[in-house]
């Protein structure tokens, strides 16, 4: 398996120099760290002291070889493995809560068979996710703590073991690159942070020749899901949920009205994260109901 650890990109461009490269099919084992560069691991270390241009690296990028603009990247996340402790935040000005908040609260948190240990009263299970993933956008460059359609900080808790993303592929090799893993997050997170913590990730990246989608998708086990972002969260709504639409709409033998109606009747929409520069959420559509969907 190629390995790699060594390289942290803050942008997604199609001008970084690829730090691996590797034919399609290929496993990949990526060593991530946390949102913050990895540099509030300790009770002492303070959030005022943080340098903010290291913040929410991703680690990459990974030229695939053969994929070209007009092609679909698929990445399948096989495995996501957890530092023993991680970060969590929270505080003035931090997300949904910030205007309330009085000064800022960093929480150093361990792992300890399969959960946090938030204090002596209360444990949570992991459920470990990764908030940074995706390629290089083909003209403007992309700061890496911001989504869009080339992926990026979408904070998704369903980018998780186990799921497969498909990217359009925007620049030759499609440059992936991926981090900000989270031991475990709520749908909004809504304090700006996740329990933020240093990983070992292990995915397959595949080209998926000539073909194209609206926007990021992901599959799982159990659904199809349209991931869209915008600046306002109405916006973002009405994105995901067209994004849905069009791709049910190529793909299943059915009336336009009626697609609409199963994505009424059993389509999930839900907030992925509301606190980045844009907002994030997904359209979820159980498989039991598209069968014959495929990508
Ligand atoms: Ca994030
Ligand atoms: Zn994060």
């Amino acid at each position: 398996m190629e390995v790699i650890s060594d390289r942290s990109i803050y942008k997604f461009s199609a001008g970084n120099e690829p730090v691996l490269q590797v034919p399609s099919g290929t496993p990949v084992r990526i060593h991530t760290k946390d949102c913050f560069s990895n540099q509030l691991r300790r009770p002492e270390d303070k959030m005022e002291a943080l340098d903010w241009d290291r913040i929410n690296p991703a680690t990459g990028p990974i030229s695939v070889e053969g994929a070209e603009p007009g092609d679909i990247l698929k990445v399948t996340i096989q495995k996501i493995e957890l530092d023993e402790k991680g970060t969590v935040v929270s505080g003035e000005e931090l997300g949904i809560l910030g205007g309330i908040l009085k000064d800022v609260h960093t929480k150093i948190i361990p792992i300890r068979d399969g959960k946090a240990i938030f204090d002596s009263r209360t444990e949570i299970p992991v459920r470990p996710m990764i908030g940074v993933i995706g390629v290089a956008p083909e003209r403007e460059e992309i700061n890496t703590g911001t989504p869009g359609r080339h992926g990026g900080n979408m904070d998704n808790t369903m980018v998780a073991e186990g799921a497969s993303l498909y990217f359009n592929v925007e620049v030759p090799g499609a440059l992936f690159a991926c981090g900000d893993v989270h031991a475990v997050m709520g749908d909004g997170e809504i304090g700006v942070s996740g329990l933020e913590i240093p990983a070992v990730i292990d995915v397959v990246l595949e080209v998926v020749k000539g073909k194209s989608i609206e926007g990021p998708m992901l599959e799982n086990q159990d659904c199809w899901s349209a991931i869209a972002s915008a600046e306002d969260l109405e916006d973002a709504v009405q994105a995901a949920t067209e994004n849905m639409f069009r791709f049910l709409k190529s793909r299943l033998e059915r009336e336009e009205g009626e697609i609409a109606m199963l994505m009424s009747l059993v389509g999930q929409l839900q907030f992925c994260q509301v606190v980045d520069p844009l907002k994030t959420v997904r359209f979820i559509m159980p498989k039991q109901y598209v069968e014959e969907c495929v990508l």
